[in-house]
């Protein structure tokens, strides 16, 4: 048998996992936020009004670990909104159980509130799920949702803050 390519396959196996954890909140190289848009600050305002994580996902394109987030369980009624421009994306009543460990949606509140844009990072092709209010990034969306549409809008919690109904 062949001992280093044993070594290898192991050390690569071993790699995967502390990528995807250790640096799950690194700024997503080359990511820019979308910038045709109505709410303008510089970065330094951003990083200044928000805290490192979310500064992290909001501004630098990162994702949450899964079953990380703080709105994953959240089921009342209401309404999740940009956790940096308080634009309000989703209806708790197109929430579902994706079981995949972020906040998922079937659709947003009106397709006006975001912006979708082609990401090509980490060798995958997504779409990216951008606010269009002041261009934060906030997830992917994937077409293997449930009805009506099909969609699922994967979400980071940091990325979003929940108002609850009433
Ligand atoms: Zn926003």
């Amino acid at each position: 048998m062949d001992r280093s390519s044993f070594v290898l396959a192991g050390g690569a196996l071993f790699a995967v996992p502390f990528v995807a954890c250790a640096k799950t909140l690194d700024a997503v190289p080359r990511w820019r936020p979308a910038m045709d848009v109505p709410i303008k600050k510089t970065e330094a305002e951003w990083k200044k009004e928000l805290p490192p994580d979310r500064y992290a996902v909001l501004r630098e394109g990162a994702t949450e670990p899964p079953f990380s987030g703080a709105l994953l369980e959240v089921h009342d009624k209401g309404i999740f909104v940009c956790a940096a421009c308080g634009n309000e994306l989703f209806s708790s009543a197109t929430k579902f159980e994706s079981g995949t460990g972020w906040p998922s949606f079937y659709q947003p509140l009106a397709k006006d509130r975001v912006i979708l844009r082609r990401d090509t990072s980490y060798g995958m092709i997504r779409e990216e799920v951008l606010c269009a209010r002041c261009g934060s990034h906030l997830g992917h969306v994937f077409d293997d949702g449930p009805p009506p549409t099909h969609l699922r809008y994967c979400m980071n919690s940091l990325a979003m803050e929940f108002k609850k109904e009433g």
